[in-house]
Order: structure tokens, then sequence, then C-alpha cells
């Protein structure tokens, strides 16, 4: 079956009831009573798994191509847990340019516990090279990165991690499955912000992990259901709901992106445009080697802090929030909001300053989010 296709029927409903319903039901219950002792219908308290949830991470998995899949309350839950795979003393190596959240997680909670974070730019092999040691459990990528939209070599960083036995973490929230499967190209764990592409909608919050391997998987099910942060059965089917159109979203948004990404650099004020998508990215080649697309999410500098401001102030259709990958055309100021937890002298070494822009590109009409940014930048 084609991707779009499995994003509607790659599990049906019917396995877990008789009445023949197309939409999965929400079983919002707490608990499962048990017919007697040592009989269960496989469910017994929804932390441990709930019918809904697990449709979804089903799912989910099948999308990745991985074995497994759990659903998180978001995404800095299920990233969270999975850190919870190392113990102290563990050397992970992660990108410089990373969602601001991830940052926060890996340098304060991460290190406190023992963690020995590493950050360096894993659009580089070289870097990478220089940096596996011995200790190295794990390499956490983001690619294309939040929001310099730097491109890693997904095949390549997986033999190298594998060389030292450890395991490639690649957060796929960017591009969602519909446009890249980090398993397939030998990454061993995806995360995903379901609250974006997979949602679609910017109504709901969820997270996901998804391991190539069933053991990895066990460890983390076991990981989840000590913790807790599991998804809610309204929330699992919101996320549902919002897969079954993951195809024609992505297509629709990324064509807007296109287009958005063309007009922009011909625009007064626009000094320099980010996107994987462009021929003139570093990484185009390898964009279109490793993903299917190159997704919707652009980031643009301005000539001046005034004019992002301006810009900022002014958008009247696209919104000024934080969030990305929903239907809504959504503008970013980095600096004080996705990224605000990362150093200034960090920051400035990446390019997040105070002219820095992120667009994430909703379904609205591509003249009239021209017509809106063009009004703005006036
Ligand atoms: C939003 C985001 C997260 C965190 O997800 P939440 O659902 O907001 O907790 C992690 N990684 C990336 C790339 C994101 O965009």
């Amino acid at each position: 079956m084609e991707q779009e296709t499995r994003c509607i029927h790659l599990e049906q409903p019917t396995k877990y009831e008789l009445t023949g319903s197309i939409s999965m039901p929400i079983y919002q219950t707490a608990t499962f009573a048990h017919p007697e002792l040592g009989r269960s219908s496989g469910f017994d308290y929804s932390r441990l798994e709930n019918p809904t949830r697990e449709q979804l991470q089903n799912i989910v998995a099948g999308l990745e191509y991985g074995q497994s899949c759990r659903a998180f309350s978001t995404g800095m839950a299920a990233i969270s847990a999975l850190m919870e795979l190392f113990s102290p003393g563990d050397h992970i190596v992660v990108s410089d340019d990373l969602y601001g959240g991830s940052y926060r997680l890996f340098n304060t909670i991460n290190q406190k516990n023992g963690l020995n974070i590493e950050a360096c730019d894993t659009s580089d092999l070289e870097q990478i090279k220089a940096a596996l040691t011995d200790q190295t459990k794990a390499v956490f990528i983001e690619t294309p990165t939040n929001p310099m939209m730097h491109v890693s070599d997904i095949a390549a960083i997986a033999e190298l991690c594998h060389r030292y036995q450890a395991r490639l973490i690649v957060d796929n929230t960017f591009l969602s499955p519909y446009f890249q499967n980090p398993l397939l190209l030998g990454a061993d764990i995806v995360v995903h912000s379901g609250t974006k592409y997979l949602g679609g909608h910017n109504d709901t919050l969820a997270g996901f992990l998804i391991c190539k391997d069933a053991a990895t998987g066990e460890e983390l099910k076991q990981i989840q259901c000590t913790t807790g942060a599991c998804l809610a059965p309204f929330d699992a089917w919101l996320i549902l709901r919002g897969i079954k159109t993951l195809a024609v979203r992505m297509t629709a948004q990324q064509e807007r992106a296109e287009a958005l990404a063309d007009w922009l650099q011909g625009q007064p004020h626009v000094t320099k445009l980010y996107y994987p998508g462009l021929t003139s990215h570093p990484a185009y080649n390898l964009s279109k080697r490793q993903s299917r697309g190159s997704g919707a999410m652009l980031s643009f500098r301005v000539d001046t802090a005034e004019t992002a401001r301006q810009l900022l102030g002014r958008v009247r259709l696209i919104q000024f929030a934080e969030s990305l990958g929903g239907v809504e055309t959504l503008l970013t100021y980095p600096m004080t909001q996705t990224h605000a937890a990362v150093p200034e002298s960090l920051r400035e070494k990446l390019g997040i300053d105070d002219c820095l822009l992120r667009l994430s590109v909703g379904l609205e009409a591509v003249q009239d989010l021209k017509d809106d940014l063009a009004a703005a930048l006036k």
C-alpha cells in the first residue's frame, strides 16, 4: 500500500468491536473489568494500554516502519522518557541546532542526572566522527533542524553510530513519516511531536517514540508505564483523525511553502531564505536523496530587527505564534519563542538572532499568504 492509503487503512477499528464503526471509538475509560481471575480483555488500566491509543500506536509504527510505538502526552514527554534509556556517565551527541525544549531538557535535567551531553553540527560528518567515543550511547539529531534547516545525512550517521554500538535517534517532526522514514535509512529510534503534522490542526499535543527493534520498544513501554506520561484517549483519537489527511496536507502545504520560498526571495527587506527545497540550499541533493519532500517549514532573514518587529505586528491572516505543522500558517520569532531557552552566545553562533523569522506554511491560498506578507513588509 502507498503511504497515503496507509494513513487511512493501516489498521481497521473493527479489530476491537463488532458494530462496523469506521472511526475508531474513543475508549474513555481509566480501567477495564476482568471476568475472572486470570482472564483479561488484554486491557487492564489505561496508563498501561488503551484501545484508542493502541490503534494510534500501531498506525504510527506502521507509517515509520518500526516494530513498536509508544504515544505520549507531548513531544517533550516522549523525549524525556527516551532519555531514561540512558545511565549516568553515558555520552550523548546531539545536534547543536535543536528544538529549544529539547535543548533545555538535555542541558538541565539530563545533565543534572549525569548524562554527558555534547552538541555539534551534525550536518558535518567530521564533527560527529570527532565527537564519538567508546562512552557514546546515542546520537540525537533533527533533520532538517529547527530553525536553521541544516540537513544531516541519516544513513551515514547511522553507520558511524553502529561502529560504536551507539543508537541513532532522529526527531522526524519537521518532515513527518509522509516525507521521511529514518528507520529505513538505518536510524534506531524515531521521535515525533504529534502536536505538529501528525495532528495537523493546532488543537492538541502528543508525542511518539518509534523503535526499529521490539526489545527497545518493550523497554520504553516499561518506562512509560512507570513514569506515566501517556496520551489520553480523546487526544489519541484527534491524532488518528489528523493522520487520515496527513498525505494531502503535507503535499498541499509543501506546494505552498515552495511557492512562498520562491516569492520571498525576491521581496524587499528579505535577505536570506532557508528551505531545503531550494536548489541553493547546501544540502539540496542530500535532502532529495533521503527524503520524499522538503516539507512546509521555512526560515528567512530580514534586513533589520525593526523589519522583523513590524512583520510580526502587522500580519493579519498569518498568526504570530509558536508551533508548526497545522493548517493555519504561523509566523514564529525563534529568538524569543521556540529558542528562548538557548543561550545567546549559541543562538548568535547558529544565526538565531533578531532578524530571523520562521514560517510554518499552512493550507491557505498562496496568494492570500503573499498579500498578507507583502502588506506587512511594506
Ligand atoms: C514541538 C517540537 C517538539 C516538542 O513537542 P511538544 O509536543 O511541544 O512537547 C520536539 N521536537 C520538535 C522538532 C518540535 O517541533
